[in-house]
């Protein structure tokens, strides 16, 4: 689980080819694709090591409402605006 105050980090996604029920992000640390289960949210990092292994990270598919989402609330976090 994330630290409370810590907003997580988000990893595009992209849809995998050969299964519907799986979402592929590029993790710069590992330098590789992890792959999670097809819905935007967070998710316990698969990393092997580097910063993301504590808290995890948001993903979302490039374009979709959900990022947009994860962005304005990160944009409220850094504001300090209360949500
Ligand atoms: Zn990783």
């Amino acid at each position: 689980m994330r630290k409370s105050n810590e907003f997580p980090p988000v990893l595009l996604a992209r849809k995998c080819p050969k299964d519907s029920h799986v979402w592929f992000v590029w993790c710069p640390y590992c330098r590789l694709e992890h792959s999670h289960s097809a819905e935007a949210g967070h998710r316990a990092a698969q990393c092997i090591a580097g910063p993301l292994k504590e808290n995890g990270y948001l993903i979302a598919l490039a374009g979709s409402a959900a990022l947009r989402k994860f962005q304005k609330q990160l944009w409220r976090r850094v504001a300090k605006v209360p949500e």
